[in-house]
């Protein structure tokens, strides 16, 4: 069961208009959201995210956040899914091709979900990454269906051989395709701040109270690439990937090459804010 405009339905009953401005010019928003046990995971912050990126593009939501957050809810419960994820867009709705706002256009939320197990091989084996520039535009902090570069980047870690890209701009490190990163070095954990340059991340935030409480120093400060590579432990973090070490960048192991202990720490406190 699908949600599309005002209902619920079958995806097969969805008539989606070429006219969509999401088909012709990536002009819409989404939020991608995780469900352990049937209970959708931080549905206030992605609901806050999906605010500001509605503000910021000038998009009005279709409906208020709370309604909203309840049609995602009755979409879980529908689909009777307990693990998974739910995938929700709104595009600035139909009109012929043309730049400016139209004037009569309605927005136009779909949403579904997607039965999905947790990552538990990669989480608990970590991954290979590639540096790759970081090409996109400079309000990355808005979560819009604009993602031509992520997907390139990941295409081009796929070719690579190994599983993600670890995005710089002129050797300062920002962020993956689809996920935040992070560092540990001499026992302090180092992001790149919160700016325009970065999606906000609710994994991203999640792990930073957690380092906070596990009393690690945390230092939202951008770091190069030169300085991942020389890190004690590098980890991604992101609503379907959670905390998934990063074992290798560029071929050179960051630490001994196998997750780390800050890293399984942060790993074992992350699984209790669902379990
Ligand atoms: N950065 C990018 C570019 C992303 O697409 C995502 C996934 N939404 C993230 C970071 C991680 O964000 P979150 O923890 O909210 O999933």
């Amino acid at each position: 069961m699908y949600f599309y405009k005002n209902e619920f339905m079958n995806k097969a009953d969805i008539q989606l208009s070429p006219d969509d401005r999401g088909y012709y010019f990536g002009d819409g928003i989404y939020e991608v959201f995780r469900v352990y046990q049937g209970q959708i995971y931080e549905q206030e912050a992605h609901l806050q995210r999906l605010q500001r990126t509605a503000s910021e593009v000038r998009l009005t939501l279709p409906f208020t956040l709370h309604r909203i957050g309840q049609i995602l809810t009755e979409l879980v419960d529908k689909n009777k899914l307990l693990e998974g994820t739910v995938y929700m867009q709104i595009t600035r709705g139909e009109a012929p091709r043309a730049h400016p706002f139209p004037a009569q256009a309605e927005p136009i939320m779909l949403a579904y979900c997607t039965e999905v197990p947790r990552p538990v091989a990669t989480i608990h084996n970590g991954i290979k990454a590639i540096t790759f520039a970081d090409i996109r535009w400079l309000r990355c902090d808005l979560k819009t269906l604009n993602l031509l570069p992520n997907v390139m980047a990941k295409q081009a870690a796929l070719d690579h051989g190994v599983q993600e890209v670890v995005l710089h701009r002129e050797g300062t490190v920002t962020e993956c395709s689809a996920s935040n990163v992070m560092m540990i070095k001499d026992g302090a954990l180092y992001t790149h701040p919160a700016n325009h340059l970065i999606l906000h991340g609710i994994t991203r935030a999640v792990v930073l109270r957690l380092a906070h409480s596990l009393e690690i120093p945390v230092k939202e400060e951008a770091f190069t690439t030169e300085q991942l590579l020389a890190a004690d432990e590098a980890f991604i973090t992101g609503t379907t990937v959670e905390i998934t070490p990063i074992l290798e960048v560029d071929g050179h192991a960051i630490g001994a090459g196998t997750p780390g202990a800050f890293t399984r720490k942060l790993q074992e406190e992350f699984v209790r804010t669902f379990s």
